[in-house]
């Protein structure tokens, strides 16, 4: 790994940013959930979001060496119908958090670039809080508590050590085990709900038709943001296709679905299911550049790895020309 990173580093170096010549595929796809100057702690711990300048700053690059697209356009782009200037960007946001209402879109529209948001239905209107929302809201609770975790063990292993315990295995929680979250929130004085309910981290049905109505999309990211190689096939379809209903009762695009956290492990058969039975355009996962044999999911660039769009995409396509050597840039579903 730190081989890797160390070639990636090097020839990331040496790469020009002149990504007209150097960009290798047709399309750029960036991701992003959240842009915000505030520290907000149900994500700060676990999606390192930028500031509305860094965000700007990234939307400058791109826009000097790609053309963004709206969704009609990128469908017809995809189908060889539109003939862009230069190389295309379609701009991607998960989760729909309100920061996508309060703060992305005033950017966007000052800008005039497109944005298609993937949502999950379950937490649409603050009605509950994404586990992973939930690890990071509790670490905040330990890092900020001048309080021991756990009083009997502190003498033996060490306030800071706890911590660091504690925090390690709230990270390892997953999907399957909401329970535990929950359970240890009492331990926090931690209550998911006075959060939703104070914070409001989610857009409302009424904020995602308003931003809809400004021209935005809304689109699929599965019903409750699953690891969607934790689920067999028949759970993997039903997570999407509750989403898919809930998106099509409410007028949004049914035509995309984006992978919730990876598209790693999902076989062959989920792909020629939801491409069969829906009128799917296409799916994305976010694996960074890079192919994949299933030519309908399209990777896209996590965008939220505390470097300016430039770097990220130095070190994109120096990793994806490496790859190339190996004929690795290609991810191979059965
Ligand atoms: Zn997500």
């Amino acid at each position: 790994m730190a081989m890797k990173k160390h070639l990636i580093n090097f020839s990331a170096k040496i790469q020009s940013d002149d990504f007209e010549k150097t960009y290798p595929l047709d399309y750029c796809i960036p991701v992003y959930h959240a842009v915000s100057n505030f520290h907000l702690p149900h994500l700060k711990h676990i999606i390192n979001y930028k500031s509305e300048k860094e965000f700007e700053k990234d939307l400058e690059i791109l826009s000097q060496n790609f053309q963004f697209l709206n969704w009609n356009e990128f469908k017809d782009f995809r189908n060889g119908n539109f003939k862009p200037k230069k190389k295309i960007a379609l701009l991607t946001f998960d989760d729909g958090l309100s920061e996508f209402h309060d703060v992305v879109v005033p950017i966007l529209e000052r800008k005039g670039i497109y944005a298609i948001n993937f949502i999950n239905p379950k937490f649409i209107d603050n009605k509950d809080l994404m586990y992973r929302c939930k690890a990071s809201l509790l670490i905040e609770r330990i890092l900020q508590s001048d309080k021991k975790p756990l009083n009997v063990f502190d003498d033996i292993i060490g306030n800071d050590k706890l911590k660091k315990l504690f925090i390690r295995k709230i990270h390892g929680m997953t999907y399957s085990e909401p329970e535990r979250l929950d359970g240890l929130a009492k331990h926090f004085r931690e209550n998911f709900n006075d959060f939703l309910v104070k914070y409001k981290p989610y857009m409302t049905l009424e904020q995602l038709k308003a931003v809809t109505k400004k021209g935005f999309g809304i689109s699929n990211h599965g019903f409750d943001h699953p690891l969607y190689h934790e689920l067999n096939l028949e759970e993997q379809i039903l997570n999407t296709t509750q989403s898919y209903d809930y998106l099509n009762e409410n007028d949004f695009i049914t035509e995309s679905f984006a992978f919730p956290f990876t598209d790693f492990g999902v076989k062959q058969e989920f792909f020629e299911k939801i491409f069969s039975t829906n009128d799917l355009f296409c799916s994305f996962g976010s694996a960074g550049l890079k192919r994949d044999s299933f030519d309908k999911n399209l990777q896209r660039i996590p965008m939220e790895k505390g470097k300016d769009a430039n770097q990220i995409l130095k070190e994109e396509i120096a990793y994806f020309n490496l790859k190339k050597l190996l004929n690795k840039n290609t991810i191979y579903r059965k």
